[in-house]
């Protein structure tokens, strides 16, 4: 069975980022549309989800890879603020398990403390000097 399948995936596109996204957005307007099912925007939003699913589909299994990578290429570059903006965002919570993030008095600058067991610490800051206390 895994043999055929292997087969038939030969030479076809595959799964890409692009294609996690289209099936996402189509999972997405599948589950709202069935909430909305009685009206017409229920009906466009099924609608719109089942041409997605499709769409996607068409691309796994399309034997024109230079086509289909090209456009993930796009879409991971219109994508790329947003995907940063996730990536440091999940940095940052990541960081706060293990740092205390606290903010210069001074001028702003944003100041990495390792955490402690809540004792004092005098803080220098690295841009303008300005020395100040904070627990960690
Ligand atoms: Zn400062």
């Amino acid at each position: 069975m895994k043999d055929k399948l292997n087969k038939f995936m030969q030479g076809r596109y595959g799964v890409d980022q692009f294609a996690r996204f289209t099936l996402g957005v189509a999972l997405f307007c599948i589950v709202i549309g069935s909430f909305l099912r009685t009206g017409i925007a229920g009906e466009i939003l099924d609608m719109l989800g089942f041409i997605l699913i499709i769409y996607t589909y068409y691309r796994i299994l399309s034997r024109n890879v230079s086509a289909r990578y090209g456009e993930n290429q796009k879409y991971l570059g219109y994508t790329q603020n947003i995907r940063n903006r996730f990536d440091k965002e999940k940095n940052m919570m990541q960081q706060r398990k293990t740092h205390h993030i606290y903010t210069c008095p001074g001028c702003g600058q944003k100041i990495r403390i390792p955490r402690g067991k809540g004792q004092k610490v005098e803080i220098d800051c690295p841009k303008c000097h300005q020395k100040f206390i904070k627990r960690r």
